[in-house]
């Protein structure tokens, strides 16, 4: 009798893969309270706030919205966006280089599937780039940073990186996060510039993931685009400035000199998804047209991000952790390097164990650095400041003018657990 049992055949790319490490604590943070535990769930990066009143009126009006719309997207909606890109990048937009997905990060897995050549990443990155590329069976190739050089690249670290493979005409995909995940920390002009003249060079395609643009804290983002607006792609969507992280809705605009890399990509999308979902694609319209409001709702997200980590990053500090102060979204990295010889008294040799220690004891969860390309044995970890009701902290904000200071105790009255996350960690940190 042969074994009825039917085989267990992957695909070797993804043998051995699990959950995304930013959706895994998701779920166990979840479990953990549904245990009644108090988990401060400082893991996924979800936007606190609500999205605006104006988008989910145009949404529940596009209800009955029913057909399948243009693989790359709804034309009014296409249009919109690349009026958004060329008013606030100073991008040459145009509707018919636009293309809408199902979050941007289904669009960066497709554009990895269409393009031919090298993957490279900065060191720090968001979790999910290797493992795309992985998937596809893509090379990838780290370039370093350090604390010391704020977690960014710079012309040099990148330049020796493509130095390493010997063929400076190999066709390369640079991605690009700023303001980034992990680290909050964003390029000046000056550093885009620079950057911008190493991917002329070699003629690289920039893949500009700038999701948090829209949330730099002083509202001064600025897109590598318009340095070297030939090989950039921009990419945004709704997830992170808009609220709107569970609608799934990513843009990429391209330059007319990348329209193949555009069609390629819509080809594939009409061979898996279609298109996006339709009332949201109307809905998404309000979100990037220009409007008083969104500017407004904006704004109040910024300085509540802002004072939120300037008061969080003061409490870390103190207690011995070494950050950076962020410049821009809700991620701290925090590095406890110079509490390595305490840590290591109970245990703790990499960020992973840091991360799971600090969840079991302190009841507060981080995602270790490794999951974002850093050496595990590296006591890095990425911290996401979102456990609060944003919609509170919006009212609250919207009740002190814009041109006031929010005052010194507003994040003890709105931000409450985050503070308590934070003296956890803390207290956690001084142990012996
Ligand atoms: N960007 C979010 C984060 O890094 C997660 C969203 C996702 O993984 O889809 O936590």
């Amino acid at each position: 009798m042969s074994d009825s049992t039917v085989p267990v055949s992957l695909n070797l790319n993804i043998r051995g893969m699990g959950l995304s490490a930013t959706l895994a604590i998701k779920s166990r943070c979840k479990a953990l309270a549904a245990e009644g535990k108090n988990v401060i769930d400082f893991g996924l990066g979800q936007s606190p706030f609500p999205v605006p009143d104006t988008v989910v009126e145009a949404l529940r009006v596009a209800a009955p919205e029913k057909d399948y719309l243009d693989v790359k997207g709804l034309p009014q909606l296409r249009e919109t966006i690349a009026e958004f890109h060329r008013k606030t990048d100073q991008l040459e937009a145009t509707a018919d280089n636009v293309i809408v997905g199902p979050g941007s990060k289904e669009l960066m897995f497709i554009l990895q599937v269409a393009f031919y050549g090298e993957i490279l990443l900065p060191s720090p990155c968001w979790v999910s780039y290797i493992p795309q590329s992985r998937i596809i069976g893509r090379n990838h190739h780290l370039i370093d940073s350090s604390f010391e050089t704020d977690w960014k690249i710079t012309p040099e670290s990148l330049r020796a990186t493509i130095a390493e493979v010997n063929d400076d005409d190999r066709p390369r995909l640079l991605i690009l996060n700023y303001p980034s995940n992990p680290t909050g920390l964003t390029y000046s002009e000056d550093e885009l510039c620079a950057l911008a003249e190493v991917a002329r060079k070699y003629r690289l395609i920039v893949l500009s993931d700038e999701i948090y643009g829209q949330v730099n804290h002083t509202g001064n983002h600025v897109s590598i685009g318009r340095y070297y607006p030939e090989g950039t792609i921009v990419s945004s969507g709704l997830s992170k400035w808009c609220g709107a992280g569970g609608w799934r809705l990513g843009t990429f605009v391209f330059p007319p000199q990348l329209r193949w890399l555009c069609n390629s990509m819509a080809a594939i999308a009409s061979e898996t998804y279609t298109s996006v979902c339709a009332p949201i694609q109307y809905a998404a319209i309000h979100a990037f047209r220009p409007d008083v409001f969104i500017e407004r709702y904006l704004w109040h997200s910024r300085r509540i991000l802002k004072v939120l980590a300037e008061r969080s990053v003061k409490i870390l500090r103190d207690a011995g952790i070494r950050l950076p102060m962020p410049d821009g979204g809700f991620y701290l990295f925090l590095d406890f390097t110079s509490l390595r010889e305490r840590l290591e008294r109970r245990g703790i040799r990499t960020s992973a164990a840091l991360c799971e220690a600090l969840l079991n004891e302190a009841g507060v969860a981080i995602l270790p650095g490794s999951s974002f390309a850093r050496h595990s044995s590296e006591l890095t970890a990425r911290l996401s400041y979102v456990d609060f009701d944003g919609a509170r902290a919006l009212s609250a904000s919207e009740t002190i003018p814009l041109d006031e200071p929010l005052p010194a105790d507003f994040c003890e009255h709105n931000c409450e657990r985050v503070l308590d996350g934070m003296g956890r960690i803390a207290e956690w940190a001084g142990r012996e």
